[in-house]
């Protein structure tokens, strides 16, 4: 049986992954503790590594089963403690005219994780040991969180393309987060830039076309990756024009404006074209949430966990579970994460019981 100060189960982190793993071992009467991650830490605000995770930074979530469009403030108002209600409920503004966003599904999922039972701490963990038993975790705090098992689910994170002059204009018109900064005023009624061929990338132009008065989508190719039906969303929209087979050369700007204009090349003759606009965001994929991982359990080339059973979120330590985007390079929706998250619960039951831990 577990020690008093011993936690059965730990999870890190707070996107679907995290939840659902919390909703279930709750369940479980595993009592789980789930390190969230502080929304204060100035690098998680930087690096986009907030709380709740990369859905708390997105829009509309039309592809999530069971939650079509339809009317959700009467639900989301009943659902979320007053301190937790999305703003447009408390100031009884029109009700959107999407079934849920991204910000509001996290809530719920939190809510949905406390209401079994799941205890939470706003604290980043910064160091594992996974050598001896229990597992050791270190939090930015000062804290050392002992756990029998542990599910990690930290999630994935925004690329930026390393150019120093992207780095140069980061909150001054260099944004990898449409839905955070867009309507910023710099932004509004100006033209802007939006590099990726993916469907973060159509989805970020696609939110930045209601404000700005028109929108470069810079592919490095000459066909996009994103799903067919966010491809005609881009096509259709008479805002945003492709801008195909060229590269972000330079963010080109000054020191007291920020961002006014950038550089492409061209991937097919290497020649060069300046657009003036007074924002770039970059939509070019991500690197997942690893780093105080290294030297603990085997992870990929691009960092991501590597689950070790085919149909299993076991890692190559024992007792130690991935979940969501962070093991997974492939799928990285919402629900796969959600789905992943149960899975987790389920093997660290398992597991936890064939040990005779619980
Ligand atoms: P992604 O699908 O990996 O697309 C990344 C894009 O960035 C690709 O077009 C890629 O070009 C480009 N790129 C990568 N590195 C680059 C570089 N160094 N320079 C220039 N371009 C570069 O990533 P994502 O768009 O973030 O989507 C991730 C996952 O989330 C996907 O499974 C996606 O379906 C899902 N998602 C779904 C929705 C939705 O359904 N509403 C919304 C957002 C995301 P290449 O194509 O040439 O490789």
């Amino acid at each position: 049986m577990a020690e008093a100060n011993i936690e059965k189960v730990v999870i890190i982190g707070s996107g679907p992954a995290g939840w659902t793993a919390g909703i279930y071992a709750a369940r479980a009467n595993l009592q789980p503790l789930v390190l969230e991650g502080n929304p204060l830490w100035p690098e998680n605000q930087t690096n986009g590594t907030m709380p709740l995770g990369q859905l708390a930074l997105t829009t509309e979530v039309e592809n999530y089963p069971g939650l079509p469009a339809g009317k959700s403030r009467e639900y989301l108002a009943s659902a979320l403690p007053p301190e937790r209600q999305p703003y447009w409920v408390q100031a009884n503004k029109p009700q959107p005219g999407h079934g849920i966003n991204g910000p509001e599904m996290m809530e719920l999922m939190r809510q949905q994780a406390v209401n079994f039972g799941t205890r939470i701490v706003s604290d980043d963990v910064v160091e594992v040991d996974f050598n001896g038993h229990p597992f050791v975790l270190k939090t930015r705090e000062g804290s050392a969180v002992r756990a029998l098992a542990v599910i990690l689910a930290t999630g994935a994170r925004a690329n930026y393309l390393g150019l120093p002059s992207e780095d140069r204009y980061k909150n001054h018109g260099v944004s990898a987060c449409a839905v955070c900064d867009g309507a910023l005023p710099r932004f509004r009624n100006h033209p802007l830039a939006v590099i990726g061929g993916g469907d973060s990338a159509i989805e970020e132009a696609t939110y930045l076309s209601k404000f700005a008065s028109s929108v470069y989508l810079v592919h490095r190719r000459d066909q996009l990756r994103a799903s067919k039906i966010m491809q005609q969303r881009a096509f259709d929209n008479p805002k945003i024009t492709l801008k195909w087979n060229r590269t972000l050369d330079e963010v080109l700007g000054t020191e007291t404006e920020g961002v006014t204009g950038v550089r492409l090349k061209s991937t097919v003759d290497g020649g060069a074209e300046e657009l003036p606009v007074s924002g770039v965001f970059l939509a070019i994929g991500h690197t997942p949430n690893t780093w105080f991982l290294k030297g603990q359990l085997d992870l990929d080339d691009k960092g991501y966990i590597k689950w070790t059973a085919p149909q299993r979120t076991y890692t190559s330590v024992e007792g130690v579970f991935a979940a969501g985007d962070v093991a997974d390079s492939y799928y990285r929706q919402a629900v796969t994460a959600a789905g992943t998250g149960c899975m987790a619960a389920l093997d660290a039951e398992r597991w936890l019981a064939e040990k005779g831990l619980v």
